[in-house]
C-alpha cells in the first residue's frame, strides 16, 4: 500500500521534504497556515546564501564575556528585548556551554556533513522545475577592514579549512578588481569558491511548492493546533492521519513539540533584511561584511542586506534599530550606492543551543519525524534535510551518523 505523510510547514525544509517524499512514491499533504514562500516564514527573507562553508556554530568561545558589551553598543549586530531575558535563559545557558572548544569541533564536523554538498542538493531538488532559474553559483567572500581583522578570524578559518573549505586571500587591489565600488575602508577579503545563492528565496520556495502540487502533491492552507503520533488536528477541529508526520514548522516547531511532551530547546533568533530595490550597483556575488556581521547578496530586484541577531521571541513586533543599523552599515560598504525603494523584513531563525538541527523520529512518538532547527543555514541545508527525511520514511538511510541531530538529545 502507498505510504502517506503529512508535512507541517511549507518553508524550505518542509517543501524539500515533501518533494523528496513525493519523488519516493509517498502520498504527501503539506499543511501551512500561509502560502509557501511568503513573508511570514524565515525562508522568504533570508540572505539567499547557499553557504557550504558555514560550518562554525553560532556559539563561540568568549561569547559570554563579549555579549554584554555588544548589547550595549548600538553599532553591534546583537540585540535583546530585555524583558524577554528570563524566558531566554533556559536556552541561553546551554547555548553558551556549546561555545567550548571541544564542543565546537564536534559541531563543526556535524554541520559540515550537512553543508558540504548544499549547492548540488539544491540543483538536484530544483532540476526540471521553474525553481532552477533562481539558483546562481559562484564565490562567497568575507570582507574585512584590514588583514589584521582577518587574522582575528584565524580559528574559524582553520576550522573551515579542516572541514575542506580553503579561502583564497584578496588584498585591496584584488578586492576592487572583483568589486570596484567597495569603499576604501575595506582592504582585505577571504574568498570561498564553489558556493551558491538564490536570486529570490521566496519565489524559489513558491516555485518548488507549485511543482510539488502540479505533480500530485497536496497543499492545505490551515493552522495545525495539535499533533500526536501519526495524527494532526487543525484549528477548525479536523483530524488528519498519516503513516508519518514530518514536523518542519521552523521556529514554531517548539510549540508543537511541547504537545508531544518533548523539550526541543528551540529559540527564535530574530533576523532582519533591508532589500534595496533598484540598487544602482550589484556586486558579482554575495559577501559577509565581517565587522558588521551581515550578508550582502545581489538579487533579482536589487541588493539584499540580511543579518542581525535579536532575541525577543516569536510574538514581539519588529524593532526599528536593526534596520537603521543595516542602512548605516551598507553605506559604509558602498558610499555611492543609491536605490529606488526599500523592503524591510524581520524573520525567525529556528535555533538550537548546539546549532544543530533536530532530525529524526521522536522516541515517544516514532511516527513523528522532526526536521527543524537549522538556525542561520536553514536555506543551505533544507534540500538535504528534506532528502534525509524522505530516506527515514521509506527506510533508505543515509550514511551520515544521525546521532548528533537526535531530536531527543536535550532530554
Ligand atoms: C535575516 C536572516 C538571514 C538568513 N540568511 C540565510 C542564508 O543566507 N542562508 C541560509 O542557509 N539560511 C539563512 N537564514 C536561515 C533560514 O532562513 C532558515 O533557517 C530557514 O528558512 C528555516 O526554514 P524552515 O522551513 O525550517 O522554516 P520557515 O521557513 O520559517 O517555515 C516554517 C513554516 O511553518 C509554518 N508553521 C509554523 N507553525 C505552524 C502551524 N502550527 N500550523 C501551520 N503552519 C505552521 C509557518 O507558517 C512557516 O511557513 C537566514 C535567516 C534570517 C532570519
Amino acid at each position: 500500500m502507498q505510504k502517506t505523510a503529512i508535512v507541517i510547514g511549507a518553508g524550505i525544509t518542509g517543501i524539500s521534504a515533501a518533494e523528496w517524499l513525493r519523488r519516493a512514491g509517498v502520498s504527501v499533504t503539506v499543511i501551512d497556515r500561509i502560502d509557501p514562500g511568503t513573508a511570514d516564514q524565515a525562508s522568504y527573507g533570508n540572505a539567499g546564501l547557499l553557504a557550504r562553508a558555514a560550518v562554525i556554530p553560532v556559539s563561540e568561545p568568549g561569547l559570554m564575556a563579549k555579549a554584554p558589551g555588544m548589547l550595549l553598543d548600538p553599532d553591534s549586530p546583537l540585540f535583546l528585548k530585555w524583558r524577554y531575558l528570563p524566558r531566554l535563559l533556559p536556552w541561553l545557558l546551554p547555548f553558551l556551554r556549546n561555545g567550548r572548544i571541544d564542543r565546537i569541533e564536534k559541531i563543526t564536523t556535524a554541520l559540515a556533513a550537512l553543508t558540504h554538498d548544499a549547492v548540488d542538493q539544491h540543483l538536484a531538488l530544483a532540476k526540471g522545475t521553474p525553481a532552477a532559474a533562481y539558483i546562481k553559483t559562484g564565490d562567497y567572500a568575507f570582507y574585512y577592514r584590514s588583514r589584521k581583522d582577518f587574522t582575528k578570524d584565524a580559528y574559524g578559518m582553520e576550522l573551515r579549512r579542516q572541514a575542506g573549505f580553503e579561502a583564497c586571500e584578496l588584498d585591496r587591489a584584488a578586492l576592487i578588481e572583483r568589486d570596484p565600488e567597495v569603499s576604501p575602508a575595506y582592504t582585505f577579503a577571504a574568498l570561498f569558491p564553489d558556493h551558491g545563492w538564490l536570486t529570490s528565496p521566496g519565489d524559489y520556495v513558491a516555485a518548488l511548492a507549485a511543482h510539488f502540487i502540479a505533480e500530485g502533491g497536496v497543499f492545505k492552507k490551515a493552522e495545525v493546533a495539535d499533533i500526536a503520533d501519526g495524527q494532526v488536528t487543525l484549528s477548525d477541529g479536523t483530524t488528519l492521519t498519516a503513516d508519518k508526520i514530518v514536523l518542519a514548522a521552523g521556529a514554531w516547531s517548539g510549540k508543537l513539540g511541547k504537545k508531544l511532551r518533548q523539550k526541543p530547546m528551540l529559540e527564535a533568533e530574530r533576523g532582519y533584511h533591508l532589500y534595496l530595490k533598484g540598487a544602482s550597483y550589484l556586486p558579482p556575488s554575495p559577501f559577509m561584511v565581517s565587522d558588521a556581521k551581515f550578508v550582502v547578496t545581489p538579487m533579482q530586484d536589487g541588493l539584499r542586506c540580511a543579518g542581525i541577531v535579536e532575541f525577543g521571541g516569536l510574538t514581539a513586533p519588529a524593532s526599528k534599530a536593526p534596520i537603521a543599523l543595516l542602512k548605516k552599515r551598507i553605506k559604509q560598504v558602498y558610499p555611492d550606492l543609491t536605490w529606488q525603494s526599500e523592503e524591510v523584513w524581520m524573520g525567525h531563525r529556528p535555533s538550537t543551543p548546539d546549532s544543530l538541527p533536530h532530525l529524526g523520529a521522536l522516541k515517544d512518538a516514532p511516527n513523528v519525524i522532526c526536521a527543524f532547527g537549522s538556525q542561520h543555514i536553514g536555506l543551505t541545508i533544507g534540500p538535504k534535510l528534506g532528502r534525509m527525511v524522505a530516506g527515514l520514511v521509506i527506510g533508505n538511510h543515509s550514511n551520515i551518523d544521525l546521532a548528533p541531530y537526535g531530536p531527543n538529545r536535550f532530554g
